[in-house]
C-alpha cells in the first residue's frame, strides 16, 4: 500500500462506551478515526474531540446501522469521496438490548435487536470489506457478547443476534483469509457503560471470578491488537474479555 493513502479504522457506535475506548485506542495506535454513532451528538462531539485530541484525524458518520439504505449513502458516499483514504481497520460494535422473556417478547424487541445487531454488522460489512478485498489487507472485530455464545435467559433476541454475528465472523474469515484481512470476534462479559447502567454490579459481581464488572478500555486493549498487524496468524476466533466467567 502507498504511503500516500491516509488509514482509517472505522468504529460503529464508536462514540460512547466500548465503541468510545476502542476509538481513542486506535486513535492511540495512528490511526485515523471515522466514528460511527445514532443519535447522541454531544457525546459525539465529545468523543470526535478526545480521539483529535491524541493527534489523529477523526470524522463523524453517523448512520443508523439497522437501516441499510442510510449505511449505503453514508458510507458508499464517505468511500467515493475519499478515494485517497481507505478503511483498513472495521469495528462492528453498535448494538442495543431489549430484553424480555421470549414469551411476552413484541415483534418490536425482536426485529429492532436483530436489526442493529446481524443485519447492521452485514451491511456496513459488505461495503467495507469489498474495498479491503482490493487493497488486499485488512482488520474485522465483531463485539459481541457472552450472551451469543452461552445465551441469558430473556436476552432470546440479543443471543440470537450475537450468535448469528459468530457464525458470520467464523465464515467470513474463510472467505477472506487469503486476501490478508482477518475477522475475530470479542465477546464482553458485563462491561461498564450506559447500556447496562440498570444491572445491579453488586449483586452480580459475585460470580464473576475478579469479582467486578470490566471497563471498556479492558475490551478495547483486545480490539487494539487484533486490528493491529502483529495479529496477523488470528482469524475466525471468538475470544472473551468477561472477568473469567466460565
Ligand atoms: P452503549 O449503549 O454504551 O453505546 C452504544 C453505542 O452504539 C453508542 O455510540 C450509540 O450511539 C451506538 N448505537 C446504538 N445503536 C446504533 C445504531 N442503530 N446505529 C449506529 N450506532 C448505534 O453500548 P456498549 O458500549 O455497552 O456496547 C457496545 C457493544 O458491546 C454492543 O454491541 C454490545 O452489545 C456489546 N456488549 C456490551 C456489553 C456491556 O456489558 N456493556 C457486554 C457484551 C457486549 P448514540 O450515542 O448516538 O446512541
Amino acid at each position: 500500500m502507498g504511503d500516500s493513502i491516509t488509514k482509517y479504522a472505522l468504529v460503529t457506535g464508536g462514540s460512547r462506551g466500548i465503541g468510545r475506548a476502542v476509538s481513542l485506542m486506535l486513535a492511540g495506535m495512528g490511526y485515523n478515526v471515522l466514528i460511527n454513532y445514532l443519535s447522541n451528538e454531544a457525546c459525539a462531539h465529545k468523543t470526535l474531540a478526545e480521539v483529535r485530541g491524541r493527534g489523529v484525524k477523526a470524522e463523524l458518520l453517523q448512520f443508523d446501522v439497522a437501516n441499510a439504505s442510510e449505511i449505503d449513502a453514508a458510507l458508499t458516499g464517505w468511500i467515493d469521496q475519499n478515494r485517497d483514504k481507505t478503511i483498513e481497520i472495521l469495528v462492528n460494535n453498535a448494538g442495543i438490548r431489549k430484553d424480555q422473556l421470549m414469551m411476552s417478547m413484541s415483534d418490536e424487541s425482536w426485529y429492532s435487536v436483530m436489526n442493529t445487531g446481524v443485519n447492521g454488522f452485514f451491511h456496513v460489512t459488505r461495503l467495507v470489506i469489498r474495498e479491503m478485498i482490493k487493497k488486499r489487507y485488512g482488520r474485522v472485530v465483531n463485539v459481541v457478547s457472552l450472551s451469543g455464545l452461552k445465551g441469558v435467559p430473556g436476552q432470546t433476541n440479543y443471543a440470537a443476534s450475537k450468535g448469528a454475528i459468530i457464525g458470520a465472523t467464523r465464515a467470513l474469515a474463510q472467505e477472506v483469509g487469503q486476501k490478508n484481512i482477518t475477522i475475530n470476534a470479542v465477546a464482553p462479559g458485563f462491561i461498564r457503560t450506559d447500556m447496562i447502567g440498570d444491572l445491579n454490579e453488586k449483586e452480580l459481581a459475585v460470580n464473576i471470578p475478579v469479582k467486578r464488572f470490566g471497563q471498556p478500555e479492558e475490551v478495547a486493549a483486545l480490539v487494539g491488537f487484533l486490528a493491529s498487524p502483529q495479529a496477523s496468524y488470528i482469524t475466525g476466533q471468538v475470544i472473551c474479555v468477561n472477568g473469567g466467567i466460565l
